[in-house]
């Protein structure tokens, strides 16, 4: 495709849709952006040229990165991270920054400082959280790939629920220099497509050691990745989350179910066992460490200041009561109190043993099956402010998507079909370090269906 057609194509859409869809927090000037599409289609890079979208949460340097928030309204990074250096080191070029729910806390892009982004299936609709501005852009026609980070289902979710592609990366394959921090433990960036191969193709560009992340480890992940014939593949479907899950989703992801039988998958029927331990055995982790990283926004060392005068606690209280939303109070405060002595060992503690509890059990399905399969998320995308308002129910579309995140374990999200007009996706986990498996079924399950 010719540059300038490749970019005024990509520009007229987006004029025509982001009034509506609200993708995107920055978007980069065109003139500039067909300059580096120009200058990278003459260098041989894997990604030469191609135009991509970044959730707000990933430093780029020159580029504001708000994290959806006001404290880093703001904010131009002086650096990029590792994967926007591996990324241009292939020739790809950054479009703009998508919507994000603060500090990615949340599941339907609702918690934004700059508003909620809509579902390009259905505008009443949320795309998912917290990486939906990514899935929009995607689902919108804008670009073909995007980057989002998953600390408990952000990727998952919102392809999910705008009938795209998402991998959560085994913990480690993925450099998480240059994430601003929400919950180290738990989260990592990853890739998100419009097809498996291209999913794969962003993956294998991204992943790898990276000396400025020490929890980072040697992986490579191949491209072109092979289809995975799906004969004999053995299916555990976790009933206990699909139980959990709304019957309209249930159906859909049944139907695939069927397909994949039809295919010579061997379907079983298992358990994840301890469903009513993930959701409070995550956010007891991912609020703990949440309360911990956001203590630099004081407005001094970082973050939006009021320029208020006063002793330390008045400005400090001023600049973080101005500068958070609600949802990132909220967590800043329950993951104090249970940071707090006397409660530490009640919570925290309890918490880890019980994410302990969680991989063992999870270890264990994987002696009897290759791949355990759920609905991504418990229910349809949810209509714009039908959740945002109670977040014990949002927290509870969380169901399905924590576990893997908890487990370190690799997981991917594919569309499984549609119930009345409205995506439905369906989830895989596999074994530490399996994401190139669950790609290959991906890609096979892509071409039969
Ligand atoms: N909804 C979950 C949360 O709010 C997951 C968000 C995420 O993966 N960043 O913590």
């Amino acid at each position: 495709l010719d540059p300038n057609e490749y970019v005024a194509k990509t520009f007229e859409r987006i004029r025509k849709h982001e009034g509506k869809i609200k993708a995107f927090i920055t978007i980069r000037d065109e003139q500039n952006i067909l300059n580096e599409v120009k200058q990278s289609i003459k260098v041989n890079g894997r990604l030469s040229g191609v135009l991509i979208a970044i959730k707000d949460n990933i430093s780029t340097k020159g580029i504001r990165t708000t994290c959806a928030s006001r404290t880093l309204d703001n904010y131009v990074p002086p650096y990029d991270a590792t994967v926007i250096s591996k990324l241009k080191s292939e020739g790809a070029v950054i479009i703009g920054k998508t919507n994000m729910d603060e500090f990615a806390m949340g599941s339907t892009t609702e918690t934004s400082y700059y508003g909620p982004t809509r579902n390009p299936w259905d505008v009443t609709r949320t795309p998912g959280g917290s990486s939906g501005g990514s899935a929009s852009a995607l689902a919108a026609g804008y670009v073909e790939l995007a980057l989002g980070s998953d600390t408990g289902g952000s990727i998952r979710t919102p392809a999910s629920f705008t009938s795209t592609y998402g991998l959560k990366p085994s913990y480690g394959t993925v450099s998480r220099y240059g994430l601003v921090a929400y919950a180290n433990s738990l989260e990592q960036i990853g890739p998100m497509a419009k097809n498996s191969s291209d999913l794969a193709l962003l993956f294998s560009v991204i992943a790898g050691n990276d000396n400025k992340d020490a929890t980072t480890i040697n992986f490579n992940s191949p491209y072109p990745v092979s289809e995975v014939s799906i004969k004999g593949l053995k299916v555990g479907v976790l009933l206990d989350v699909m139980n959990n899950s709304d019957p309209e989703v249930r159906s859909i992801v049944r139907d695939f179910l069927n397909k994949m039988a039809s295919e010579g998958a061997v379907i079983g029927e298992t358990e994840l066992g301890m469903v009513d331990y993930v959701l409070p055995t995550y956010y007891i982790i991912a609020m703990s460490e949440a309360s911990s990283n956001l203590s630099r926004y004081d407005g001094v060392r970082y973050g939006y200041s009021t320029d208020a005068e006063g002793n330390w606690k008045e400005v400090f209280s001023k600049n973080r009561g101005e500068g958070f939303g609600r949802e990132v109070k909220r967590r800043i405060l329950l993951g104090s109190f249970i940071l707090s002595a006397g409660y530490y060992e009640q919570f925290y503690i309890r918490a880890l043993k019980t994410r302990r509890l969680i991989r063992d059990s999870i270890e264990r399905l994987f002696g009897k099956y290759d791949v355990l399969v759920s609905p991504t998320s418990p229910v349809l995308p949810p209509k714009i402010g039908e959740v945002i308002d109670d977040p014990v129910k949002m927290y509870a579309m969380d169901i399905a998507t924590v576990t893997s995140n908890l487990a370190a374990i690799p997981s991917l999200s594919l569309p499984a079909g549609f119930y009345n007009g409205l995506p439905v996706g369906v989830q895989f986990m596999g074994r530490y370090l399996s994401d190139t498996l669950l790609m290959g079924i991906s890609l096979f399950m892509e071409n039969v269906t």
